[in-house]
Order: structure tokens, then sequence, then C-alpha cells
């Protein structure tokens, strides 16, 4: 059994070509939705999706 699923745009809700696995992990992923073409950070883990809000999360590099 194959557990994976596609990812959904959290703007339009329309699904994206981007799909996931269990063991899957995205960080400050761009997510591009070719509905609203929009494109929004997301992290992905364990298959759950956490959009990252911040636009300019560079300036606390190190
Ligand atoms: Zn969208």
């Amino acid at each position: 059994m194959e557990a994976a699923q596609w990812i959904f745009c959290p703007h339009c809700e329309h699904k994206t070509r981007i799909k996931i696995r269990e063991d899957t992990v995205l960080e400050n992923f761009p997510l591009f939705c070719p509905k609203c073409k929009m494109e929004t950070l997301i992290n992905v883990r364990q298959m759950n999706m956490y959009v990252i809000k911040e636009p300019d999360a560079k300036t606390q590099s190190r």
C-alpha cells in the first residue's frame, strides 16, 4: 500500500502537482499552484503541511 497524497494550495485549495509521501520532508519549499499562480513557502513533515508566513526570514540568519 502506497501512502502518498497530493498537496493542496493553501490559497485556492486547488490540487497542485506536488505529491508527498509518509517519509517526505520538505523545508522552505516553494509550492507553486498552477491555478492561482501563487508561490507559497511550506514545510512538510509526516504528511502535515505547514505554511511559512514570514516573507523575509533571512534577516535572522546566522
Ligand atoms: Zn492556488
